[in-house]
């Protein structure tokens, strides 16, 4: 056991403290952080990057009937998919996310809209969000968000908050904008689902920011968050999953993903105490 005093809302894997002191032993300089953005940085009930849009009142009634068609549609497939192979999933991943931005392109989204969309909603961050990535960047510890979500969305966000640092950086979905701030599309080919965020291949930048680096604590709310890691060459791995209640999961199917699963709609506080603990 170690002395870290975790709250009584966290549960924990066999191993938790046996990689918890590993990582201690080989220091914050070997360390970097992912974490999943949609409902782990953010509150269960927060709207997502890609919800906001439509709870905003910024496009037409028609945008909205359209988009919550599809949502159901394409939602119940991700929801259920445990009988389908990983190529039809990420089919129809990629498919709702074409028709999603199909669909944006239709009602004439442009770039104005984004900041137009934070006048009128907002997106909650988690109590002690905004301590914790203050925490991560000044200990200088790389941060990688890696989300099936908006970058647009995730960075505006971010930079309301003060809070887009150098150490943070965004593997996501991104807005393609013509000369006119016309969107036309996604800038990029392989569009970043639930089901793919294990494949993401890592950009040369980032690869810098986190060579010599190969412990990492992973941070996400879905049982595929639990595989982002596996982008990433590592030796060990913390995996943090919050509990956000999901209709059909015990935490004890969490704890065989996660080595850590906070429940109760919590804060970061126990993170932030993780984090404290590991680089002291
Ligand atoms: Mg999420």
């Amino acid at each position: 056991m170690t002395d870290i005093n975790l709250g009584a809302g966290c549960e924990y894997s066999n191993i938790f403290f046996e990689k918890l002191k590993q990582i201690k032993d080989h220091g914050k300089q070997r360390l970097f952080i992912i974490a999943d953005f949609d409902h782990s940085l953010t509150t269960p009930d927060s709207d997502t990057c890609w919800g906001i849009i439509e709870q905003s009142g910024i496009l037409p009634e028609e945008y909205v009937r359209q988009h919550q068609q599809a949502f159901e549609h394409y939602l119940q497939i991700e929801r259920d998919s445990s009988q389908m192979s990983w190529e039809q999933k990420n089919d129809l991943m990629s498919q709702w996310f074409l028709r999603m931005i199909d669909l944006l392109m239709e009602f004439e989204f442009h770039q104005e809209m984004i900041s137009q969309i934070f006048e009128v909603k907002k997106i909650h961050f988690r109590p002690e969000v905004l301590s914790f990535l203050k925490l991560t960047k000044t200990m200088n510890i790389p941060l990688i968000i890696v989300s099936a979500g908006l970058s647009d969305m995730i960075t505006y966000c971010l930079s309301l908050e003060q809070c887009l640092f150098d150490n943070i950086m965004i593997i996501a979905n991104c807005f393609d904008f013509n000369d006119q701030q016309l969107l036309t599309g996604f800038k990029q080919k392989n569009l970043i689902h639930t089901f793919n965020k294990d494949r993401q291949v890592i950009n040369l930048e980032i690869l810098q920011k986190i060579q010599s680096r190969h412990n990492l604590v992973l941070i996400g709310d879905l049982i595929p968050d639990s595989k982002m890691s596996e982008s990433f060459v590592h030796q060990i791995a913390i995996k943090v999953g919050f509990y956000n209640n999901p209709d059909t999961l015990q935490v004890e199917d969490y704890l065989k993903h996660f080595d850590l699963v906070i429940k109760d709609d919590a804060s970061f506080t126990e993170i932030i105490k993780l984090l404290g603990w590991l680089t002291i």
